[in-house]
């Protein structure tokens, strides 16, 4: 079976959740088998927690070098969530999307307001729901990455983050991964397909014409 490749513009998929939601868990299966999506490495003020690793998930910075960067023009979005700062390099994601590939980033509704005033056509914007509250919580002790304080502070900023669903357009409640990811796959086929974004359609239906 032969399938024509038409030469398409990189999008920005978006996922959202309070923590605990499993946004984490569903990124990492989505950049494992798919090669045309990279991930936006954000750099953050948060002290880094066991296993994380420097520049692979995230680049941590002082205050200062955070306070520069965005200074400098150098972050295409920036917030600040539980009393530490975040933001998104611009330059890795303008690379990607010059070369075709698909960026996905893990921020939260401050930072997808700021990138629906800059980048709306690229966006692709998921929310991922918990199916509980208590879901949410026993995720959030499960993974014993914080302490207890940290957990209640998340728990707490939960419906924060979960009261601006309205302003993604799509939810996914993610309650069994495999069927979040079937659903995760299908947004971002459909997307990937839009008109607006295979720049080369024009090219080729001027080919297609030529054979009519
Ligand atoms: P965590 O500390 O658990 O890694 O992330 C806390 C929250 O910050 C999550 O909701 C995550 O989506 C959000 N976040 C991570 N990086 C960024 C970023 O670059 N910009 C914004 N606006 N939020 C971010």
């Amino acid at each position: 079976m032969s399938e024509i490749a038409i030469q398409r513009r990189g999008l920005m998929l978006v996922l959202s959740s309070p923590s605990g939601a499993g946004k984490t868990t569903l990124s990492r299966l989505l950049l494992e088998e798919d090669e045309n999506i990279s991930m936006s490495v954000s750099v953050t003020t948060r002290a880094p927690r066991d296993g994380e690793v420097d520049g692979r998930d995230y680049f941590f910075k002082s205050t200062e070098e955070f306070g520069l960067m965005r200074n400098r023009g150098e972050l295409l979005e920036h917030a600040k969530v539980f009393d530490n700062y975040y933001g998104t390099p611009s330059a890795p994601v303008d690379e990607a999307l010059a070369k075709g590939r698909d960026v996905l980033f893990d921020i939260d509704w401050q930072g997808t307001q700021q990138l629906m005033e800059t980048a709306n056509q690229h966006l692709v914007k998921v929310f991922i729901m918990p199916p509980s509250g208590q879901e949410l919580e026993k995720r959030l002790t499960k993974r014993a990455l914080d302490p207890p304080e940290v957990v209640a502070a998340r728990m707490d900023k939960a419906w924060n983050e979960i009261s601006h669903y309205t302003e993604y357009e799509y939810i996914i409640i993610n309650d069994v991964v495999e069927e979040s990811m079937k659903k995760l796959r299908s947004i971002l086929r459909a997307e990937r397909l839009k008109r607006e974004r295979q720049i080369g359609l024009a090219n080729f239906v001027r080919g297609l014409q030529q054979t009519l």
